[in-house]
């Protein structure tokens, strides 16, 4: 495996596998793997010829007072997995070289960007979307992999894919989760014993709305309601942001089950601010 610390020798080894007809997979990550990062390169070994993982806590995400500093960082446990699951580049930009001092160029979707983690984190897509659609023009893939476990990045994306005309392949993958449920996550380190025991609630709720709907429950607040219930009891300790029914692809608020139906939800719990979602209906 290359690592590769400069944008510009990224793009020439990338541009000369194109010219020699490879096929280029993406992966972009913030780092400290977990079997989820780990699912996105295995799957991207086997569609394509050449898989390039990019490890950038990227800061333009990040808003006043989150955790850019805190975030868990360990780049030798990362290089290991990273060869190990067979990848072939791993992009690690040496600090200072993704930004000019004076970048002034955003790429933003704002209607999908509002709501959800928009609401508390009002220039976190942003962010999202200028630096995924430089590692594209920096890594030209055919295909991208990105978790549904952040699901609205995920819509956003491929929103500003389209929009844009930029020819890559954008494809969600399954959420992996914890044995009891809780979606794994770089963030779950900062939970604390007793919050790590009740984190697996959040993902408990949401299944006990998907079984309310499958059973014909059509009203959103008499489910989210059923959640915020069960919540109260097995998550004493967590305390909501946003518990949200979405159109799964336009994002737009929903008050009657009909057909697919995506509820999406994060909690603070302790330090951490967990995100999870199920989509539901049919
Ligand atoms: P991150 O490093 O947290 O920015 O995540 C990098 C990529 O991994 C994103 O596309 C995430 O959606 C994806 N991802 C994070 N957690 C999971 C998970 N539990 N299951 C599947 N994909 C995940």
């Amino acid at each position: 495996m290359q690592i590769i610390t400069d944008p510009s020798q990224l793009q020439q080894t990338c541009l000369q596998w194109r010219a020699q007809g490879q096929r280029i997979a993406l992966v972009p990550t913030m780092g400290f793997f977990h079997a989820g990062h780990e699912s996105l390169m295995e799957h991207a070994r086997t569609v394509a010829d050449k898989v390039v993982v990019t490890l950038f806590v990227n800061p333009t995400q990040f808003g006043p007072g989150e955790d850019l500093e805190a975030y868990p960082r360990d780049h030798d446990r990362d290089t290991a997995v990273a060869s190990a699951r067979g990848v072939d580049v791993l992009f690690m930009p040496a600090p200072g070289t993704m930004y000019e001092a004076d970048h002034a160029t955003w790429v933003e979707v704002p209607e999908l960007a509002r709501g959800l983690c928009g609401l508390t984190r009002p220039t976190h897509f942003r962010g999202v979307c200028t630096v995924v659609l430089k590692l594209f023009m920096l890594t030209l893939p055919h295909m991208a992999f990105f978790g549904q476990k952040d699901w609205q990045q995920l819509a956003i994306i491929r929103r500003m894919t389209r929009d844009l005309n930029v020819p890559v392949h954008v494809e969600g993958r399954p959420i992996v989760r914890e044995q009891d449920g809780l979606a794994l996550s770089s963030r779950n380190v900062y939970l604390l014993p007793d919050e790590r025991r009740q984190a697996p609630a959040i993902r408990a709720g949401l299944c006990l709305a998907a079984d309310m709907a499958a059973r014909g429950e059509k009203d959103t607040a008499t489910l989210a309601e059923a959640i915020r219930t069960y919540w109260r009891e097995h998550l004493p300790a967590g305390t909501e942001d946003y518990l949200a029914f979405v159109h799964p692809e336009s994002l737009a608020p929903v008050t009657r089950m009909d057909g697919q139906v995506l509820c999406a939800v994060a909690v603070r719990l302790g330090k951490a601010r967990l995100i999870d979602n199920i989509l539901m209906g049919s």
